[in-house]
């Protein structure tokens, strides 16, 4: 197949299913030219990138230079960035062809997309379900065919969640692996950007495009990464997991976790034993605190990166004549954040404020350390440690929106890797007794991301 007709049978697909799905919040009306200037490159006989040609969606909230971008929010509602992101400069570098930009919670501060201030996204096995969140869109754009692959965000779970609920593959990178530059900042010290795809493979090579070092990132990584496709090419071919030890995380299989959940979890381990792998179990005691100390962190450093807003560089501003700047940034703020964001902006106001700064975010603080510490101590006894990707199938629409801490807990599995700043996956782990997808997620040490390639792949 040709770029455009590959591009051209996604924008299609695009087009005959987002009335019911809302994967996307902008398709892009160049995507056609793109690919067709690949193929005359390609005819011309130039040598292009393995993936040159390919149709990929990306999350609104990395910067693309000429397509709007907002971050699921009303406050850059209209917003065309000067500049791409770098994973986006990358990827249009390698060739790949941007469909457009895809929906997400507001922010990315979500586990359902509803939080989108343009409306969820349906979960294209059920459309009275979530498709998870915050990358909802990016993970139903795969799932419901309209995009091959995509990019999405992971500060909590945004990537590996929406997998798991989606039977797609997603994989948060090591802390610094991939450059933030040009992704609307959550919190800064959990935000990862990565890929989401329907195989380990595909996910592999666009690692292997946006990843390394990038020096507009203070954070990126000066190291040499290997070939995350060629890992997952041995991991699959070989399938051969004798020796690779995996730890069950006892705190992931407990609990919370639904009795479907567990079900398709026990049926994964056997597959693994089956494959020579050798299983046990493995005890992260911090992790029980992983939720709490997160939802300190993350609205913490939410609220200071979400001071920017002012409504005075760009954004939403909302003014009346004769009003003082403090007016006008006070209303402009009040029409541009969802309940949401402002919930968290407050939250992480107070948690830093004079007098209750060790007592919350300290607190927090340490609990990150231990968890660092839990990780270590597991991977000395293990390669890989595995668990549900998340507790549940797909609950429906409308079912937690009201009740925050509900939808909080739902992070207990992806959470503890952000902290850590660990790499993670999801794989498909097979369907519920409700018809619905789970997720098997796969977790290594810092700097170990080929790991997750090479036994993804394997057990798949
Ligand atoms: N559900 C998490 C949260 O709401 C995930 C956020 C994310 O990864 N962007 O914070």
């Amino acid at each position: 197949v040709s770029s455009e007709e590959a591009t051209k049978a996604h924008l299609e697909r695009i087009e005959a299913v987002e009335g019911s799905i809302n994967a996307f919040l902008h398709v892009n009306d160049e995507a056609l030219a793109a690919a067709k200037q690949i193929d005359e490159r390609r005819a011309a006989g130039e040598q292009l990138h393995e993936l040159a040609g390919v149709p990929i969606a990306i999350k609104d909230v990395l910067t693309t230079k000429g397509m709007p971008s907002t971050s699921g929010s009303r406050m850059l509602e209209g917003w065309v960035p000067p500049y791409d992101a770098t994973v986006v400069a990358r990827l249009k570098q390698a060739g790949l062809i941007a469909l457009g930009k895809t929906n997400m919670d507001e922010f990315a501060m979500g586990s359902s997309t509803e939080h989108s201030a343009f409306g969820p996204t349906k979960n294209p096995w059920d459309l009275n379900r979530i498709p998870g969140g915050s990358g909802g869109g990016s993970a139903a754009a795969v799932a419901a065919l309209e995009a091959p692959i995509a990019l999405g965000s992971d500060t909590g779970g945004s990537i590996r969640q929406p997998a798991a609920v989606t039977g797609t593959v997603g994989v948060k990178p090591t802390y610094g692996g991939v450059s933030r530059y040009g992704a609307i900042a959550l919190a800064s010290s959990l935000d990862q950007v990565g890929p989401v795809s329907r195989t380990v493979l595909d996910a592999a090579l666009v690692h292997d495009v946006i990843g390394g070092h990038d020096p507009h990132d203070a954070t990126s990584l000066e190291r040499e990464w290997p070939s995350f496709a060629a890992a997952a090419r041995e991991g699959a071919d070989g399938a051969d997991l004798t020796g690779v030890r995996f730890g069950v995380v006892k705190e992931l299989d407990a609990d919370g976790i639904s009795a479907d959940v567990q079900a398709r979890f026990k049926d994964a381990v056997a597959v693994i034993e089956a494959a020579g792998g050798e299983v046990t179990e493995i005890s992260a005691p911090s992790f029980k605190y992983a939720v709490a100390a997160y939802y300190l962190i993350l609205p913490a450093e939410a609220s200071s990166n979400l001071a920017r807003f002012d409504s005075v560089r760009y954004g939403l501003r909302v003014e009346e004549p004769g009003q003082t700047v403090e007016q006008v940034m006070a209303a402009s703020r009040e029409a541009g954040f969802g309940p949401e964001v402002k919930r968290r902006i407050i939250l992480g106001t107070y948690a830093l404020s004079a007098g209750y700064y060790d007592a919350y975010y300290g607190s927090a603080q340490k609990v990150r350390t231990l968890i660092q510490r839990d990780l270590e101590e597991a991977f000395q006894k293990v390669d890989v440690l595995i668990s549900p990707a998340a507790p549940t199938t797909a609950f429906k629409l409308g079912e937690k929106i009201d009740d925050p801490l509900a939808m909080y807990v739902n992070d207990i599995t992806t959470i503890p890797a952000n902290l850590a700043g660990t790499p993670g996956m999801s794989i498909p782990m097979g369907l519920g007794a409700d018809g619905l997808p789970t997720g098997l997620q796969l977790m290594a040490p810092m700097f170990e991301d080929e790991r997750l390639y090479r036994f993804g792949a394997a057990i798949e």
